[in-house]
């Protein structure tokens, strides 16, 4: 059966940064039969509720910095991403929850050390893995568009 690896908030799972979810019955009608892999690279680092984090162009790169202390926190959401894709090495397709730093695929805030927006369409740092180990990627919103594009 096709794996999906699939943000777990999009599952139902309250591991948002607030303690929600961002359950959606149409994207996982929309997904079919396939089997759900489901991860949450923040929940697994920092725990559930946490302090919100932006994508920041550094000298370093691109960095995932909190909001409430500057911290960069990349390094364990990276960490996290490469165990997930090490443990399933045969996955067909990544959902991203749109707009995370973690998990957008094209709809990530990225912004200047000044606090500039510099992009709405950046990737997150556990979609950036996948991306780079040839994982077809897509944002949750964007399938389901492309969804009903197919149905027409
Ligand atoms: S968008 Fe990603 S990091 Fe944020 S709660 Fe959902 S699964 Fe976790």
């Amino acid at each position: 059966m096709k794996k999906v690896a699939i943000s777990a908030c999009l599952l139902g799972e309250a591991c948002r940064y607030d303690g929600r979810d961002n359950r959606n019955d149409v994207l996982l009608e929309a997904l079919g039969d396939v089997q759900l892999l489901p991860f949450c690279p923040e929940d697994d680092a920092f725990g559930t509720p946490r302090p919100t984090m932006d994508l920041v162009a550094t000298g370093n790169g691109v960095r995932a910095l909190s909001n409430a202390t500057g911290e960069d926190l990349s390094e364990p959401v990276m960490t996290y991403a490469k165990a997930f894709f090490d443990r399933h090495p045969d996955i067909a397709l990544f959902v991203g929850k749109d707009r995370s730093p973690s998990c957008g695929v094209c709809s990530a805030r990225c912004y200047s050390e000044e606090k500039e927006l510099l992009s709405d369409k950046a990737a997150g740092l556990m979609a950036q893995e996948a991306l780079s180990r040839g994982i077809e990627a897509v944002d949750a919103e964007i399938f389901m568009e492309s969804q009903k594009g197919d149905e027409q």
